[in-house]
């Protein structure tokens, strides 16, 4: 099965990788590990709750909706559940296992779906255990998207049977909701925004194919079963217009603290797995300056680039001059006052402290989504930090460093 199924995404050029670009089936993405992106929703689920959860459900509705929407338009498929079969896997390449749909009844607006292998319901109950816990409240969304987009009405997900609660696979009953109130219409606003700003990227040059086409080949990214692996270590993906708005719904509802979390969840990540990096490949500090610059690429990031490194004052300087999300950033919300990507951020801090052995801190000194026309970070030891560490550092460190351990299958 996996050979088949990879060969068939190199033939069809349904995955196409290069100049900062990330796309599958024309949707450009970013790939997220899959153990950062449960630490984030254990982080806001535990302190803030529903009104957590709500955020990640709304993000795959809005996944689940773009993912349809766009795949009819560019297939030229009519809306109909032969189409929804046949599309769901968008969801095996995204890495949100293997979806199916077991009932579609237009008339009664229902749907059920089963996933035999949610990696992030899995994954959550491996790292979290049975917290009870709305762990599958994106993968919820996202199926709630799918009929919305299919039937045409706004529609309500739960998830009656979860992964994440001990049971062997999650099931999700999708139901159409007659009427909207005022939070309804607010994303509804936002999902139009979304697709105005979407714009196919069927089209990326041949030469960018090739180059994706080998790392598939290399098996630098692969798909099995539902899973998404980049250097062995499972992903997930988001469009790069979701996940903007994810961090731009949890930035409205919750202040500035998704950039603390995220910062530190990129500077923690970059140095727990430089470090491994270097010392399985036994990489000098060169090499993997080099592989990491590459990885903003395989993440869908943006194209990203050394511009200095002092060794004696210790400070490193990385510029940004694509960065894709805070491209999107300012094309669906404008510009901000303040910097938006504390990911990147953070995984530049994690790089200067791997080169230089500190504790490094970042600042992102210039931002595509402040209206500069790049984005440029820089790091240096004992640099005030601005940033709030609201991770427990014992649990990230646990996190991270199990995704290591997973199987790659
Ligand atoms: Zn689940």
């Amino acid at each position: 099965m996996l050979p088949d199924s990879t060969r068939q995404i190199i033939e069809q050029n349904d995955v196409i990788i290069g100049d900062g670009r990330f796309s599958i089936l024309g949707m450009r993405v970013v790939a997220i590990p899959l153990n950062i992106v449960l630490v984030l929703q254990k982080h806001f689920t535990d302190k803030h709750g529903r009104k957590a959860s709500q955020v990640f459900y709304t993000a795959g509705r809005l996944q689940g909706r773009l993912s349809l929407a766009t795949q009819l338009k560019l297939q030229n498929l009519p809306r109909d559940t032969l189409s929804l079969t046949r599309l769901l896997k968008i969801s095996e390449l995204f890495g949100y296992g293997a979806l199916e749909i077991r009932e579609c009844d237009r008339e009664e607006g229902e749907a059920i779906f089963e996933n035999s292998a949610s990696p992030m319901c899995r994954q959550y109950v491996k790292l979290f255990g049975c917290d009870g816990s709305d762990a599958g409240c994106y993968m919820r969304g996202f199926c709630a998207g799918l009929i919305e987009c299919l039937f045409g009405v706004h529609a309500e997900a739960r998830e009656t049977e979860c992964a994440a609660k001990g049971t062997n696979g999650c099931r999700v009953v999708v139901r159409a909701k007659p009427g909207a109130g005022a939070q309804r219409r607010r994303e509804d606003r936002l999902f139009n925004r979304i697709m105005e700003a979407f714009s196919p990227d069927r089209n990326l040059l041949s030469r960018q194919t090739a180059a994706s086409k080998q790392l598939i080949a290399h098996g630098q990214i692969s798909f099995r079963n539902g899973w998404f692996l980049a250097m062995s270590i499972p992903g997930v993906l988001f469009s790069v217009e979701v996940f903007a708005a994810l961090v731009h719904l949890l930035d409205q509802a919750f202040g500035r603290e998704v950039h603390d979390v995220l910062y530190q969840l990129g500077r923690c990540q970059t140095r727990m797995g430089g470090r491994a990096i270097m010392s399985r490949f036994e990489f000098n500090k060169a090499t993997f300056l080099k592989s990491y610059v590459q990885q903003a690429e395989l993440q869908g990031l943006g194209l990203a680039r050394i511009d200095s490194i002092d060794w004696e004052k210790k400070v490193f300087c990385l510029e940004q001059t694509r960065n894709n999300l805070a491209a999107k950033h300012v094309e669906l919300f404008g510009v901000e006052p303040a910097p938006v990507d504390s990911y990147t951020c953070g995984m530049a801090a994690g790089v200067g402290s791997l080169l230089f052995e500190i504790d490094g801190a970042g600042v992102e000194t210039e931002c595509i989504a402040a209206g500069s026309a790049r984005c440029y970070y820089r790091v240096a030891a004992g640099e005030a930090g601005r940033r709030r560490l609201l991770l427990n550092p014992g649990l990230l460190r646990e996190a991270l460093s199990a995704q290591a351990l997973l199987p790659a299958r």
